[in-house]
């Protein structure tokens, strides 16, 4: 039988159309290179949409899981295995968490949060406490519940009934917050930096006022962190940059460096909420997600690397004013670590995924976030040359742009 290879068509022809892919097939990576069907290459800005945290083919991921694979694959929650306790105990020793959870993706993540925060104030308040805080344009993923509290009415609407008790109030309106939280309220919900809302940072007398206010109310303060998690704000978790510490952290993307794995941080006063039976995954933890995971935080948790990522960060500012200055394309260009937006300016506005596609054209792939922001968010250790290789890309992308005009 002859070997077809397979096309772009074929997504049209066999996938649910819920995406809508680039019209190239990218089958290669090394570090922050891609290479498309046609062996053309691109300097990859998008990570996977944050996950890729050490690249594309890191020798040491790829090494981990090889020698993880030959040993054992999965076992299901009926046994527990050594990649997922060394995993566990990393990152309760390197955060404010006491306990962890592990699922597969941010949605799931968040879920988890949810739940427990819902179990835990009916375990120790009744019935009544089960309402739940969230902000306008957050992401929270695509899970029913989780769906319901992003702020995206449109990512929700189509889907009811939808799960009750939940209410949105605009992100960094401090006043409009506190005035929401009540004996009632049994979880606040918020992203330290909005990703999918558009790379916006929380300030920081919000994230205080939430915290104390969930303190007063004893409500569950949970930090999405699935975005911003694992190096990418310069810190292993971006509440380390606010020092505001959630009772419960969500994390994931970055987490696996590109194997599926999410989790929940929290502390020895909510974990037990989550009693057996109460919750749980199949996959959840298991021995090759584990190892991946052990794999990038015991690279990125170094502080010469969470360094590294500011400096690269510092490189990317630089040049992205340099190129706004001739092109005034961006009203705003901001961002934590390696999460960087880049705001049109009014003449440009709903552009950003037109822009993205030019890039793309020109070999430098970046992500948006909405209508109206083009979103950096490339691998932790992206080296300087692929910087600069692709900033001169985006470059061009940016004056093709603007001769279509
Ligand atoms: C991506 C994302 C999610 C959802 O993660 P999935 O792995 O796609 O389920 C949740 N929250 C935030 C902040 C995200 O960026």
């Amino acid at each position: 039988m002859m070997n077809v290879r397979p096309q772009r068509k074929d997504f049209d022809m066999y996938m649910i159309p819920m995406f809508s892919p680039a019209p190239f097939i990218p089958v290669k990576g090394k570090g922050s290179r891609l290479f498309d069907q046609e062996g053309k290459d691109y300097i990859d800005f998008a990570g996977g949409i944050a996950v890729n945290a050490l690249g594309h083919a890191n020798a040491e991921l790829v090494d981990a899981m090889t020698k993880q694979m030959q040993n054992v694959w999965h076992l299901g929650n009926g046994y527990t295995n050594e990649p997922v306790l060394s995993l566990a105990k990393k990152l309760v020793s390197a955060t404010f968490a006491d306990k962890v959870f592990f699922c597969n993706s941010g949605a799931e993540a968040n879920e988890a949060a949810l739940k427990l925060a819902r179990k835990y104030a009916l375990d120790h308040y009744g019935p009544q406490k089960n309402e739940i805080l969230a902000f306008d344009s957050a992401f929270h993923g695509r899970t029913l519940f989780t769906v319901s509290a992003g702020g995206q009415p449109k990512y929700s609407k189509d889907f009811g009934p939808l799960p009750g008790a939940i209410s949105h109030v605009p992100f960094n309106d401090t006043a409009a917050a506190l005035a929401a939280i009540n004996d009632n309220t049994c979880a606040v919900i918020v992203e330290p930096m909005q990703g999918e809302g558009g790379v916006i940072p929380a300030h920081k007398e919000f994230l205080a006022a939430l915290r104390s206010a969930c303190d007063r109310h004893n409500a569950v303060l949970i930090f999405d962190e699935v975005q911003t998690g694992v190096g990418r704000t310069g810190k292993l978790y971006a509440y380390m940059n606010y020092e505001v510490i959630p009772d419960v952290l969500s994390t994931a993307k970055a987490l696996g460096g590109g194997f599926p794995i999410g989790g929940i941080l929290t502390t020895d006063k909510f974990a037990p909420s989550l009693s057996p039976g109460t919750h749980g995954t199949t996959y959840g933890g298991n021995p090759l997600a584990a190892t991946a995971a052990n794999t990038v935080l015991s690279i990125v948790n170094q502080r010469e690397f969470l360094e590294g990522v500011n400096e690269r960060h510092n490189k990317f500012f630089v040049s992205l004013e340099a190129i706004n200055k001739t092109a005034s394309l961006f009203k705003d260009i901001r961002g934590m670590g390696l999460l960087i937006g880049c705001e049109l300016a009014d003449a440009y506005q709903g552009r950003a995924k037109e822009l993205s596609n030019i890039s793309a054209e020109c070999g430098a792939i970046v992500l948006i976030a909405g209508p109206n922001v083009v979103r950096f968010a490339p691998a932790l250790n992206i080296k300087d040359e692929e910087i600069e290789e692709g900033l001169s890309r985006f470059k061009k992308a940016v004056e093709n742009f603007l001769t279509k005009e």
